[in-house]
């Protein structure tokens, strides 16, 4: 199995910590978060909008969560316990991806993936250096699989796509709805694009979507996308600035 389920109280406060500073942009981008349930965060959250946090507050949000995290031990084993049950599943489905093709625009694979379930954030999330996957369990089993095989799609595509084309959030998951209907709309028939996707590029929009093709060639995707975002003949809309040539 190259599929590991951890949890600690550690990454859980990391967890947290890194939420609550970035309020601002769980904000604009209409996600909230869940965090631990303490009135003092509504306090901690508004100074994390103002930008005025001190290192007293982290300290406070620190020790509540690692509180949260003890009295609440037994919900994360069986946490734990319950994503064990899928992830042999969510890696032979993984592994059915043409890996090596895309490995060819920069796909990243990690040997190992660490899942951590988590009870706070957002529902899923993702560290791409590490390849790591934070997720929160839901009463839906299909959407468990699939949102940890979405985190490691993003973990695929961060630095191939979206870090190389400079994508806005929106445009990003996008991308990544797109290619898990793509490649597991059998497997997942409820999974849907969300609805902040609406607002995504429209050129990406309408490359990943073309009228009459029942599904993009992933294969393509690097090229496509240098089409839409570098090149400096019109795709389809105006001009585009001319950047550095592929790596
Ligand atoms: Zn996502």
């Amino acid at each position: 199995m190259q599929i590991k389920v951890v949890t600690s109280k550690e990454m859980e406060i990391r967890r947290v910590l890194n939420t609550l500073k970035d309020t601002l942009f769980f904000d604009k981008n209409g996600y909230t978060p869940k965090l631990p349930s303490n009135p003092a965060f509504e306090v901690l959250k508004q100074h994390a909008r103002q930008k005025r946090l001190t290192a007293e507050e982290f300290k406070i949000a620190e020790i509540i969560t690692g509180e949260a995290y003890d009295s609440q031990k037994e919900k994360y084993d069986n946490t734990c316990k319950k994503v064990e049950e899928y992830t042999e599943e969510v890696w032979r489905l993984f592994k059915s991806l043409p890996l090596r093709e895309y490995e060819g625009w920069g796909f990243k694979v990690f040997p190992e993936y660490i899942i951590v379930p988590t009870l706070y954030g957002i529902g899923g999330s993702y560290n791409h250096e590490k390849g790591m996957v934070f997720t929160q369990l839901t009463e839906d089993p299909e959407r468990n699989r699939s949102r940890t095989l979405h985190e490691m799609v993003h973990v695929g595509i961060e630095e191939a796509v979206v870090k190389k084309y400079n994508l806005d959030q929106n445009t990003k998951e996008y991308i990544v709805d797109r290619f898990m209907i793509d490649h597991f709309g059998d497997i997942f028939p409820h999974y849907q694009e969300q609805k902040s996707t609406m607002r995504a590029e429209p050129r990406v929009r309408a490359l990943l979507q073309q009228q009459g093709k029942p599904k993009f060639d992933w294969r393509n995707i690097d090229r496509e996308m240098w089409g839409v975002y570098r090149s400096p003949v019109p795709y389809p809309g105006p001009a585009l600035q001319k950047g550095p040539e592929p790596q």
